[in-house]
Order: structure tokens, then sequence, then C-alpha cells
């Protein structure tokens, strides 16, 4: 299996913190099935900055330790930037790193409760720099819980999004769970992804998840998103089903 969200390199942000931190997490994940990893510190979130060069030269030291100690991980650069004005400005400027570096994909963090207005406006002009934009964890903006189609709209304009495999598991609570199952069943959800941050609350869950994506959805749906990592961390296209829109249930009132 692939990871493509992880906060496995240390001291870069609030997931590992020491290089036993990233060892550790690394074991866990091979205890999974997961081969790969994408190592995507936390940029411009209003606590961390974490640019391109920096990310990786710590992915080549941690490769490194890993060779050492005979596990069999690796691990590629990625970077979790907030979404903020100057993004284009900051990649053309070489501080922004495409997923395992091809030039093709993008991770943008939406800020937790609101999806600011010059969302779409950004989106263009990523798209315009030849970049498909991956909105991490949709399903944890209570924004785009309240009006999930706003992440329909987004979606029709070129957008695809990764869901959290601990949301799926309930890590996030019933709500979150719920609302998760939806964006699948909705084919609002492209990708899924651990953002583990420790191997204690924000681990992996990536077994987990699976296990429940193949049960509810089936093995195709697995293989989807499987593949979907897999082009990815190759720069290739990825598989879309058509988006629906998520119904919402009538409040059953007094008529
Ligand atoms: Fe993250």
């Amino acid at each position: 299996m692939i990871d493509l969200h992880c906060h496995i390199l240390h001291g870069m942000d609030d997931g590992a913190q020491t290089i036993e931190d990233s060892l550790h997490m690394a074991k866990q994940a091979v205890s999974e099935g997961i081969h790969t990893i994408v190592a995507t510190p936390h940029h411009k979130n209003g606590k961390y900055i974490n640019e391109k060069n920096e990310i990786i030269q710590r992915v080549e030291r941690l490769n490194t330790y890993l060779l050492q100690e005979n596990i069999p991980l690796t691990i590629l650069p990625g970077q979790e930037s907030r979404i903020y004005g100057e993004i284009i400005k900051d990649y053309q400027n070489g501080k922004i790193l495409t997923l395992n570096q091809t030039g093709k994909y993008l991770f943008i963090e939406l800020p937790s409760s609101q999806v600011p207005n010059f969302t779409e406006k950004l989106i263009y002009d990523i798209q315009s720099e030849g970049l498909t934009p991956i909105i991490v964890h949709p399903e944890r903006n209570s924004r785009i819980i309240e009006d999930p189609d706003i992440l329909y709209n987004l979606i029709n304009k070129g957008v695809l999004t990764q869901v959290t495999a601990s949301s799926l598991t309930g890590r996030f609570g019933k709500k979150i769970k719920k609302f998760s199952m939806e964006l699948i069943e909705a084919n609002l959800t492209h990708m899924v992804a651990s953002d583990a941050h420790n191997i204690s609350g924000r681990n992996f869950h990536m077994q987990e998840a699976s296990d429940l994506i193949s049960s509810e959805y089936g093995i195709d749906m697995l293989y989807l998103f499987q593949e979907n990592a897999d082009a990815v961390i190759n720069g290739n296209v990825c598989f879309k089903h058509t988006p629906e829109k998520i119904k919402k249930k009538k409040f059953l009132g007094i008529f």
C-alpha cells in the first residue's frame, strides 16, 4: 500500500518529534502493509513553515536511517500547504513541493471551519500552472459538512480530494465517519490516506480503513483508491467516477 499523507518527518510539525518517533511510525506502517509513504509536513498553517528544499533533504536522511535499520519502507517528498494567497508565487519561487516532485499534484488544506472566498479563484490559478489540487480531509471541514455542494462544485472544476483513513474508522466521531462514507458513495473523494502524526492518537489505520472500504463498497472501490494513490506518486491521471450531490435528509417536522 501507498500512504500519500503522513507526518513522519521528525521535528518539522506536530507529527513525529524525534527520529525514534519516525522509526516507530515506519515500523507501524510496514506492519499495516504500507511500502511507500509520502511525507507531507504542514506548511503555512499558521504554525509551521516547511519549504521544499528542507523537506527533500529530510526525506533523504530518513530513507538512509530506514536502510540502516532494515525497515522496508520508502519515503517520498510531499507537503501539506494550507490554502494561502501567495501559493502560486511561492511555487514559482521553489518553496512549494508537488507530491513526489512530479510537477502534477498539490496537496491543499482548507481551514477547519471555513472555505475561504478566494478558494475557487486560487484553484483556477493552481490549475493554470498545470497542477491538480488535491483537497485533503474535506470530511473534517465544518463548512463542507454543512454544505457538501461546495465540494461538489470544486470537484466539477477538476479538484480531487483525499479522505482520512481514521475518519472512516471513527476516530473523529460518528458524524465525520458518516460524512466520509457519504463522500465515497457520492464519488466526492478519490483516495484514502492516513494523515498519521504518531502511533498513539493519530495512528495510520490504513488496514482497518481498507477492510471497511472493501466490505462496504466492494474491492473495486478499494482498488480504485489504491490505483489513484499510485497515479499520484507517478504523476499519472487519476480515475474519477461522476460526482453526485449528497442528498440532504429532510427534517421531518409538522406540516
Ligand atoms: Fe496532515
